[in-house]
């Protein structure tokens, strides 16, 4: 019935020799796309991140590479994700690289369709929901609204070196009413003392969504002036979100009743 539910949509399949980024979405397995879910029942070589639920993994009947990076550790480089998804292509496999999110939202999708692209290996993109909007809507935190905020910002804590962001931080206290971070649990006191030191106010409401629509997921809804301190206790896998949207997380919490 679900097969033939996917028929009908009339999906482009995967050809020889493509390169499909796909995105998994932020946690739950149903929250891939129909076309990702599609792609991996059909793909010869599934290469997928730490982040990636095992339970999609166990629907895909080609062979699974690991090619997960972890911060600080080297041991699977992007140059060698990147020339492995390029001569599995040219062998003629369908090759499907299966990224946490979204493909090209902090997670380096756009390097992979570099290569893909210089090397003259034809790929698609499958975007997916980023950890940064529908994690924190696992949470109940609309990442826009009306009442609050009109704009949101997406950030990274860290750039390639693993050092805090370099950013304007004056500039984004002033305009950026709502801040969504990723990987930036380890700077996050920093951030937030840059966005104080800038004016923010330190009773901003602010949350911390570890483990998004995960089985573990926890919601840590804090203040910028306590974000610090929250942060060094939270579960690894977080988004930060920092602005007046936070407010509503009490009233929009739906995944407990749901489950
Ligand atoms: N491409 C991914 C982001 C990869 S960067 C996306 O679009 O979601 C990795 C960072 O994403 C993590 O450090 C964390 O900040 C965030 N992240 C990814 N999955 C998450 C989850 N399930 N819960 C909380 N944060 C998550």
């Amino acid at each position: 019935m679900k097969d033939d539910l996917l028929t009908r949509l009339q999906l482009p399949r995967m050809a020889p020799g493509w390169v499909w980024l796909v995105g998994a979405g932020p946690g739950d397995p149903g929250l891939i796309t129909a076309l990702g879910l599609c792609a991996l029942s059909e793909a010869d070589h599934v290469l997928y991140d730490a982040l990636v639920d095992p339970a999609l993994l166990a629907l895909a009947p080609g062979d699974k590479i690991y090619a997960g990076k972890r911060a600080g550790v080297k041991s699977c480089k992007q140059d060698e994700i990147s020339d492995l998804l390029v001569k599995l292509a040219r062998e003629g496999g369908r090759v499907l690289r299966l990224k946490g999110g979204d493909p090209f939202v902090f997670g380096r999708g756009g390097e992979e369709a570099q290569a893909l692209a210089r090397a003259g290996v034809p790929f698609r993109i499958v975007p997916g929901i980023t950890a940064g909007i529908g994690g924190l809507a696992y949470a109940g935190i609309p990442v826009t609204h009306r009442d609050t905020n009109h704009a949101v910002t997406f950030i990274t804590g860290h750039g390639a070196d693993g050092k805090l962001t370099r950013l304007d931080w004056p500039a984004i206290s002033r305009g950026a009413p709502t801040l969504v971070l990723y990987m930036a649990r380890k700077f996050a006191g920093e951030i937030a003392g840059a966005l104080l030191a800038a004016g923010r106010a330190a009773d901003e409401p602010a949350a911390i969504v570890a483990n998004a629509a995960r089985p573990d997921q926890q919601v840590i809804v804090t203040t910028l002036g306590g974000l610090g301190l929250a942060a060094e206790n939270a579960p690894s896998l977080a988004v930060i979100v920092i602005g007046a949207n936070v407010k509503l997380a009490e009233e929009l919490s739906w995944l407990a009743s749901a489950r």
